[in-house]
């Protein structure tokens, strides 16, 4: 693969027609513009910058649609979610880690995502004590068949909770101390290539301690890496950090460290006006799961609020309830439009809401997982989505409303190719390996939940 020609493309400086994209080594080596397919490998409809999916927890997948039913008690929220997640957990080895993630990797790719920050604390296989590398190999293992580029994310997991210094029996398999856990961080380093990066986070306040959070975004700062953290996801969080610490979760992040550009806040959910104008003064990215936060009745970030002050947005699929960046985009508007009474809240740079949210999740994206994808540009990584121009679903759409046309009515999306570092992995809208890490993936769950329903 060395070129390809493109009817339309949205390059770094906007959309352009007529375009020619160059490749070598992964990366984007030429672009010209205006000018005719000449020996181009291949003539591509619309090429648009593939999206990071800068959240994921990806053994969740398996749990998907399976905690929709209320319980007896008739009060389900995040917590209850989160005992039928840990019990889930207490059964993935690294032989079912690989074939979960792989399929929701495969499934990422097929709707749009190249990348993947991959937050990761289940370091131990059931009944093991210390932390090895198996459940990292088989996360390295699923990303690297799949194609899509990998940011792995090590979590340290210390405690239950800020009063709580030991974890409960449930949390044993993602806990480590933070000695054991710098030395996982630096194994891991043995582990990353072309496709393959790492960064570095903590589970959330409530789950490490101040010197651990001080030691990890040491590291982080030492290695220029991103950090990244759960914060102010739910209200009980922000109730038990103003009972310990009489500051707001975003509040005493912000008091006790210097945040930068390399941080990134996952949810930022419950933040006060104070709050959401200091972190985006800050340049951190805040990472938000709509689908996800949406499904565990998290509530409402302040969109409008943080994108007046020029805050940077990056999207997740978290609990892979949905695996479709548009849609996460879709709800994050929605959600404000709902709340607002109001419509284009996001649309503030441009006319249009679509291309906005694309582009902020597309910039905020690379930075979240320390690459340098998210815009076509030369010297970027060779990580693109072909669009089918001939689609219904297209018809009658100019570039200015592209992005609108996916972002609000993607439902079914007109996904022709995929390329990640220089190389398809997505061909007439299936991915190569689709078939076999389907069946196996069936299989692990059907096992899974099994076992997961006897034990209830
Ligand atoms: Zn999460």
């Amino acid at each position: 693969m060395t070129a390809i020609f493109a009817r339309k493309a949205l390059l770094a400086d906007g959309w352009h027609e007529q375009v020619r994209l160059q490749f070598d080594r992964g990366r984007i080596t030429a672009i010209e513009r205006g000018v005719i397919a000449g020996d181009a490998e291949y003539q591509a409809g619309i090429v648009i910058p593939g999206l990071a999916n800068a959240h994921s927890h990806a053994f969740q997948r398996a749990l998907a649609g399976h905690t929709e039913s209320r319980s007896p008690k008739g009060k389900d929220n995040f917590w209850t979610w989160r005992n039928r997640m840990y019990a889930l957990a207490g059964r993935v080895d690294a032989s079912r880690m690989k074939a979960i993630a792989r399929q929701a990797y495969i499934e990422m790719l097929c709707s749009g995502y190249t990348s993947v920050a991959e937050f990761h604390y289940l370091h131990n296989e059931p009944g093991e004590k210390r932390s090895g590398t198996a459940m990292l190999e088989a996360i390295v293992d699923s990303a690297t068949e799949s194609g899509i580029r990998l940011t792995y994310v090590p979590v340290l997991y210390e405690r239950a909770g800020f009063e709580e210094p030991q974890p409960t029996a449930e949390q044993r398999r993602f806990a480590s101390n933070v000695d054991e856990f710098l030395q996982h961080y630096s194994d891991a380093a043995s582990f990353t290539g072309d496709t393959v990066t790492c960064g570095i986070g903590a589970h959330s306040l409530r789950a490490v301690t101040r010197e651990s959070l001080d030691r990890i975004a040491a590291a982080a700062n030492r290695d220029g890496v991103p950090m990244h953290i759960h914060i102010a996801e739910q209200r009980r969080e922000v109730e038990q950090c103003l009972a310990v610490h009489d500051r707001r979760p975003v509040e005493w992040l912000l008091e006790n460290y210097q945040l930068d550009s390399n941080w990134c806040l996952v949810h930022a959910t419950h933040m006060d006006t104070e709050e959401t104008q200091a972190l985006a003064r800050t340049g951190a990215v805040v990472c938000l799961c709509p689908s996800t936060e949406a499904n565990l009745g998290d509530g409402l970030f302040r969109l409008q609020d943080w994108m007046q002050q020029g805050g940077h947005i990056a999207i997740g699929s978290d609990s892979h309830i949905s695996i479709n960046p548009f849609e996460e985009l879709r709800w994050l508007e929605y959600g404000q439009r709902l709340i607002t009474e109001q419509r284009n809240i996001a649309a503030l740079s441009h006319q249009h809401t679509g291309r906005n949210l694309f582009e902020s999740a597309a910039a905020g994206g690379a930075l979240a997982t320390g690459q340098d994808t998210g815009r076509l540009e030369k010297g970027a990584m060779a990580d693109l989505v072909v669009l089918d121009d001939e689609s219904p679903m297209l018809a009658g759409h100019g570039i200015d409303s592209i992005l609108d046309a996916l972002v609000f009515s993607g439902f079914t999306l007109p996904i022709d190719r995929v390329m990640v570092h220089g190389e398809w992995q997505v061909v007439n809208g299936r991915h190569r390996a689709a078939q076999a890490a389907g069946e196996e993936y069936v299989r692990v769950v059907r096992d899974l939940l099994r076992e997961t329903e006897a034990d209830r």
